[in-house]
Order: C-alpha cells, then sequence, then structure tokens
C-alpha cells in the first residue's frame, strides 16, 4: 500500500497485503516449505526456508510501512524468531573485538546476558541509565548506541533525537529498542535512529500468544549485515508466528487505542493515592519523563508501573483482583500484572507492580484496580 495520506487505523488494516487476485485470501496463508520447487534462479529469492519465504516477506513489508509510513519503501525490515533474536542481530553483527558499545543500565532483563556474551568476545560494555542523557558521558569512540526508550520496566525516557545527533557526531551506530511504544507510538527511523528493533511478542502482536521480533533501518547495507547474521544462527520466525503476526497487526492502531486511553485512565485513577508511590506513565502530564516522550511519542504505550508499601500488600493487591491475570509480559488485549521483584533482575523495590493495561472497558478496568487496592489496604496485618 503507496498511499502515505491515510491515517495510521487504516494503515494498520492494509498493510503488507499483496494486490488482491481472485479467489485467494485477502491475506494469503503461511507458506510452509523448506525449499522451493523451480526456484530458477539458484541465488534468486524463495530458494531455501531459512534465507526467504513468502510470508515473512508480506510481514516485513507491513511492519516497514508502519515504521516508515512516509517511505516504506525505504527501509528494509528483518524478522526474527524472538525480540532477542533481533537484538542480538543488531548487536553481533555490527560489533567486533576492540569495540565499544554503550547499552542501558536499566533496559530489559536479559541484557545482562547479552553483555557477557559481548564481553567474551572482546567486546567494551558501558552503560548508563536511559533518564537524565548520562548516555553522553560513555559515548567517546563508541561504535554502537542501544537505546530502550520508554525503559521497560522503569519507564524512563529518553530523548532520541538529542542522542542520534551526539552519537552520529562521534560516528557511532544507534539502535532502539522500541518494543513498548511500538510504531504506532513511537517512530525510531524519523528520530534519526538507524536501526528499530522491537519485541513483537508484546503490543505488536498484542495477544500473548507469540514470540517474535524484528529489525528495520533504511542503510540497505546495515540491513544486509542483519539478515546475514539472521541466515548464520538461523534464528528465522516459523512461517505460522510470521502470519499470525501479520493478521494481528489489522488490530493494531485499535488495540494500541484503547489501552493507551486505559493506561492514562488507570493512572489518573492510581495518582495522588496514599498506597500508591512511585506512579510513572510517559502519558501522565506530570510524570517526570513526560516533556520528553511527548516529543518524541505519539502514544505513550501500555504500560503503568507504581510502587504499593511492601511485598505482602503487592501480593493481596494481585490477589484481589479479578480483571486482571498475576503474569509476566506486556501489550496484550487481556490486562496482566505483576511484582516484578521476584524475578531478581531488576532493580526496583519489594512492592514494585508493572501493570501491563489491556483492552478491557476503561470504566471495568479502573473499578476493579480500585476495588483490589482497597481490599489489599483493609487487609493490611494489625
Ligand atoms: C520482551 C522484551 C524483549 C525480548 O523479547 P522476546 O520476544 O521475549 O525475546 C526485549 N526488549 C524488551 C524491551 C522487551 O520487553
Amino acid at each position: 500500500m503507496d498511499d502515505t495520506r491515510h491515517g495510521e487505523g487504516t494503515r494498520a488494516v492494509r498493510a503488507g497485503l499483496p494486490e488482491p487476485r481472485k479467489y485467494e485470501p485477502t491475506l494469503p496463508g503461511p507458506v510452509f516449505a523448506a525449499h522451493y520447487h523451480l526456484p530458477g534462479e539458484p541465488t534468486g529469492p524463495y530458494t531455501y526456508g531459512r534465507d526467504e519465504n513468502p510470508t515473512w516477506t508480506r510481514l516485513e513489508q507491513a511492519i516497514g510501512e508502519l515504521e516508515a509510513p512516509e517511505e516504506p519503501d525505504g527501509v528494509e525490515t528483518v524478522t526474527f524468531a524472538s525480540g532477542m533474536a533481533a537484538i542480538s542481530a543488531v548487536l553481533f553483527s555490527q560489533l567486533k573485538a576492540g569495540d565499544a558499545v554503550v547499552l542501558p543500565a536499566d533496559g530489559y532483563q536479559a541484557l545482562p546476558l547479552v553483555r557477557e556474551q559481548l564481553e567474551a568476545y572482546g567486546i567494551e560494555v558501558r552503560t548508563a541509565p536511559t533518564g537524565g542523557d548520562g548516555q553522553l558521558t560513555v559515548l567517546e569512540g563508541a561504535r554502537l548506541l542501544w537505546i530502550e526508550t520508554p525503559s521497560n520496566p522503569g519507564l524512563d525516557v529518553c530523548d532520541v533525537r538529542r542522542l542520534v545527533r551526539a552519537a552520529h557526531a562521534g560516528g557511532a551506530l544507534v539502535a532502539v529498542d522500541n518494543t513498548l511504544a511500538t510504531p504506532l507510538g513511537q517512530r525510531p527511523l524519523e528520530l534519526g535512529a538507524d536501526f528499530s528493533v522491537a519485541s513483537d511478542t508484546k503490543g505488536m502482536t498484542g495477544h500473548g500468544d507469540i514470540l517474535l521480533g524484528h529489525v528495520t533501518c533504511r542503510d540497505a547495507r546495515l540491513a544486509a549485515s542483519v539478515r546475514r547474521w539472521r541466515k548464520i544462527v538461523g534464528a528465522i520466525p516459523g512461517p505460522m508466528e510470521a502470519w499470525l503476526a501479520h493478521r494481528s497487526l489489522a488490530t493494531l492502531a485499535l488495540r494500541v487505542d484503547r489501552q493507551c486511553a486505559n493506561a492514562l485512565a488507570l493512572a489518573e485513577a492510581l495518582d495522588g493515592r496514599d498506597d500508591v508511590t512511585g506512579l510513572r506513565y510517559p502519558g501522565l502530564p506530570g510524570d517526570p519523563s513526560h516533556t520528553v516522550a511527548a516529543g518524541q511519542m505519539r502514544r505513550f504505550g501500555s504500560v503503568v508501573s507504581f510502587v504499593l508499601p511492601d511485598r505482602a500488600w503487592a501480593e493481596r493487591f494481585l490477589d484481589a483482583l479479578r480483571l486482571v491475570d498475576d503474569a509476566t509480559s506486556f501489550g496484550g488485549v487481556r490486562s496482566t500484572a505483576e511484582r516484578r521483584a521476584r524475578w531478581g533482575g531488576d532493580a526496583v523495590p519489594e512492592g514494585f507492580v508493572r501493570f501491563s493495561v489491556g483492552a478491557e472497558d476503561t470504566r471495568d478496568l479502573v473499578a476493579d484496580v480500585l476495588r483490589a487496592l482497597d481490599e489489599a489496604a483493609s487487609a493490611q496485618p494489625g
């Protein structure tokens, strides 16, 4: 679809669809093939299933239309078996022994493992917190700046344009983990980044039933190196997952609009309660991230975080919820919440709750949360 004047909902429902063909489904079904018959050219597309698959091609086209609606044919997208496969593809295809990379100190919880692996390969890893521009002080001589904004689970935000200017001035590439925002919330390539990377396991597909990831970039050489990495490690999406993801993109705008509206309503309802501290939602006008977020995001995401007085209090709250499952991950149509400290990987207080806001009716969801908070407070021992 090449009409860039359409709105985002229209783009989402039509993204990546082929020209209509009589008696064919609007979105052709998944292509299952290890090898293809009669490929013609030995080097052409669709010879071997680890290199290319028509179902990925359509999904990659669709994601490109959302990541770069002004010039979907000016970007390339490479899809992966998971978000971590996409992240590792960028890091390990771009960095070599002797290079330096800057990672977030407060990013996704598997990044410390990635750090160990990078260091084992002789790559210098520096870290900086997402908020506060600390990246600028450790950027000197780095080959790549990796940022995650908003960060998971802390919901801090960094100024992408500003960091990109500084990184590019020093010759560093910039990759943005855009998982939390999705391309409808933020378009990193338009903010100047070289790579927009995401776990599509989360809000992008939104039903909590597939793992998937992608990398989108403008520079064809960078895209080729990421694609080459996928071929080497073989972290390819299954055709069924890719097809389900493409089908799910049709409702992305609907889902994200409802989830963001619910998230703001929830944050507003929590704001000012005595039992809630450390409330974070980038869309809340009083949030420390709001000004920077408003300058680069078009929707503020579906995650709200806050702190209850202690571990037992947070557990009582989670137990009392009826419409919200106690589960990890985020971005799905069904609200989930979890006490993040149970994993031990994030630097968060015992009562820290990461709340993933779903697509329920706003009134029902807010009422359920407020009731559960009241129950948790009144069941306080002593
Ligand atoms: C979940 C997540 C990942 C990892 O994605 P998987 O699909 O689980 O591999 C990476 N970054 C962020 C910000 C995430 O939330």
